[in-house]
């Protein structure tokens, strides 16, 4: 492709104005491109490595694929960043493991002319993140709050006041808080006029948070809280922000010997066994977040990077991340439960037979 260079260095490289502006001279069309991915514990991550091995390899370009390990996570992803910048990759793209920790990285990122997208979770308290490409975090955690409490309306068998607890995500990933603003959003009024009682009187985002996204201490916790408050008060809901932890509170509190089919739990990610955990009548909710989608919108920025242009952003306001606000594409989260789940997952094969299969 021709570019216009005039103003620039002949490599691209170098110029701060270039740099922070995210959009370089364009570069390679066959250009090697990092994505470092934080890890496996939830399916989506696992898919969207796989997603971007093969699109970025269709789209012309080479993939180097990483994820941090399971141990040392947070040095490990950002040696392998750093790495990524020595060997010469364009573009990285960072699903971060803790979004607090890659200043240096960034700055090393920035110094060598590489543009940083942040994908599904933001980088914070840096001015080297060029664009953000994720679901609408905030939107997710309404959609949550929201189906708790359809959820209780519909199961519990009784009418208000339904006793809840409330999960939070890891710390260390910025998107934990988006969610549950956007869920205390819709259920903290209701906590005031009475119509939730959260029995444990954990309400605030360090009480309820899990480290790690792990589902083993999500099932710990809400050991505690049914050992603490609940020998004999019935749990009606649990907010729960993902799917990995929504399976862990369901095994928590079959094994407390409560009711689950009154029980209302939500989740988020669409993964496999939290569908059929829903078509079971367990799970009540999910988010579908299309990774394919997200995956394609970030190659799509990265196809106009290459040709020098300026990637499409459809949110400038909303993510700041401590230094700016940083120009974001954010894709429409969809609210799935068992009425919807064939029509939520038309296009996804692999989850649609497992609808049908339970219908
Ligand atoms: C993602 C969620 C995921 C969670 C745990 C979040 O940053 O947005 O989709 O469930 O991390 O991996």
């Amino acid at each position: 492709t021709a570019l216009a260079l005039t103003g620039c260095s002949s490599s691209g490289r170098g110029g701060d104005a270039t740099a922070s502006a995210g959009a370089a001279a364009g570069f390679a069309a066959d250009a090697t491109i990092g994505i470092a991915l934080p890890d496996k514990t939830s399916e989506n991550w696992v898919l969207a490595g796989g997603l971007f091995d093969s699109g970025l390899k269709e789209a012309g370009f080479k993939a180097d694929v990483q994820y941090a390990p399971a141990s040392n996570t947070v040095a490990e992803q950002q040696n392998q960043i750093s790495a990524m910048i020595t060997n010469g990759a364009k573009v990285i793209v960072i699903g971060a493991k803790d979004g607090k920790q890659l200043g240096t990285q960034l700055q090393q990122a920035a110094d060598a002319g590489v543009t940083v997208i942040a994908y599904d979770r933001l980088i914070e308290n840096t001015p080297n993140v060029n664009y953000y490409v994720a679901f609408d975090n905030f939107k997710v955690g309404e959609l949550q709050g929201q189906a708790l409490l359809d959820g209780l309306q519909k199961r519990s068998g009784h009418g208000a006041p339904w006793n809840v607890e409330l999960f939070s995500g890891s710390p260390d990933d910025a998107n934990s808080a988006v969610f549950f603003n956007g869920a205390m959003k819709v259920l903290q009024p209701k906590i005031d006029d009475g119509t939730l009682k959260v029995v444990s009187g954990q309400t605030d985002i360090q009480q309820t948070a899990t480290q790690g996204w792990k589902a083993e201490n999500a099932q710990s916790r809400m050991d505690s809280l049914l050992a603490a408050n609940y020998t004999s008060a019935t749990i009606d809901g649990v907010l729960s922000p993902n799917d990995t932890l929504a399976r862990a509170i369901i095994t928590s509190v079959k094994q407390a010997g409560k009711n689950i089919s009154q029980f209302t739990v939500t989740g988020q990610d669409s993964e496999a066994e939290s569908v059929k955990s829903i078509m079971a009548g367990e799970q009540y909710s999910t988010i579908n977040k299309d990774t394919s989608l997200l995956v394609a919108q970030t190659i799509k920025m990265i196809q106009s990077l290459q040709k020098g242009e300026t990637p499409e952003v459809n949110d400038t306001t909303q993510y700041n991340n401590g230094v700016k606000v940083v120009p974001a594409y954010l894709l429409p989260p969809v609210i799935v439960t068992k009425e919807n789940a064939a029509e939520a997952y038309a296009n996804s094969p692999k989850l649609l037979d497992i609808v049908k299969a339970a219908q």
